[in-house]
């Protein structure tokens, strides 16, 4: 139990486009403990959304590892990775993500059934009531509003009580009074169920709700919002973390 939620241990994430390889994390270092509420800024391009793909298992590390709840993700194949995120990690994305054709119940029924729960449209109904939608069971995305829709999207990712919830900018398309709405539900639904939260936003005061801020910067943390990190300078924390590390 001391294993902490999240460890990236030099973690390296490649991507491979004609003009060559571009190296987008580089030798990513961080420690995310159990019921942490962690905020990923930095700036457009730096790497925050790759990070997260990594932590979800929906990309690979090209180098180094992940491992998520004591988990090496590079141990589980498609299948058990699959099964592993299902149980275990919420993820909310910018643009809801959610299924056209399914009714609201369905999107959160979804991950329930996959789950192998037999009550999966009882328990996605209850917890669509919990987001305030029990009203809108049967509406189809495109009969919703973004705010709603992202209350739906929430809904799925708390439905199977996650471990983990990664919120990937959940409000970038909300205007700013809808927002605060889904901000405020994401909170509460976090603190109900001790969720350890990775939230990236560029909104700083946003950012500043969460127990602690990492910084990115060019495929790099620069700040990882631990008390040493912010005030010693780089070269010294580097080495005892190492130490600490294993
Ligand atoms: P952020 O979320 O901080 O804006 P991203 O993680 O989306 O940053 O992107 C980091 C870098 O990786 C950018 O330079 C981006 O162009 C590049 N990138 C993202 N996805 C791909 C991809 N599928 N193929 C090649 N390069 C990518
Ligand atoms: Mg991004």
């Amino acid at each position: 139990m001391t294993e902490p939620m999240i460890r990236l241990n030099d973690l390296v994430l490649t991507y491979r486009n004609e003009a060559g390889p571009v190296e987008v994390l580089r030798r990513l270092r961080l420690d995310v403990t159990r019921g942490e509420t962690v905020s990923v800024v930095g700036p457009s391009g730096s790497g925050k959304s790759s990070m997260m793909m990594v932590m979800a298992g929906l990309e690979r590390a090209t180098s180094g590892s992940v491992a998520i709840d004591g988990k090496n993700l590079g141990d589980l194949d498609e299948d058990a990775l699959a099964r592993f995120r299902g149980e275990r990690i919420g993820i909310v994305f910018q643009d809801f993500h959610l299924i056209p054709t399914m009714s609201a119940l369905e999107n959160v029924a979804v991950p329930l059934e996959l789950a192998g729960r037999r009550d999966a449209f009882e328990q996605a109904s209850k917890t669509l009531q919990q987001v305030g939608l029990g009203h809108r069971l049967t509406h189809y995305p495109g009969q919703l509003s973004g705010g709603e829709q992202q209350r739906v999207a929430l809904a799925r990712a708390f439905a199977v009580q996650p471990r983990l919830l990664l919120a990937d900018e959940p409000t970038g398309n909300l205007d700013g009074n809808t927002g605060e709405k889904v901000i405020e539900l994401l909170f509460d639904l976090v603190s109900d169920h001790d969720t350890t939260l990775v939230l990236i936003t560029h909104d700083p005061s946003l950012a500043e709700r969460c127990s602690r801020t990492v910084r990115l910067a060019d495929g790099q943390i620069i700040d990882d919002g631990t008390a040493s990190a912010s005030k010693t300078p780089k070269a010294e924390v580097a080495e005892p973390k190492l130490a600490a590390g294993v």
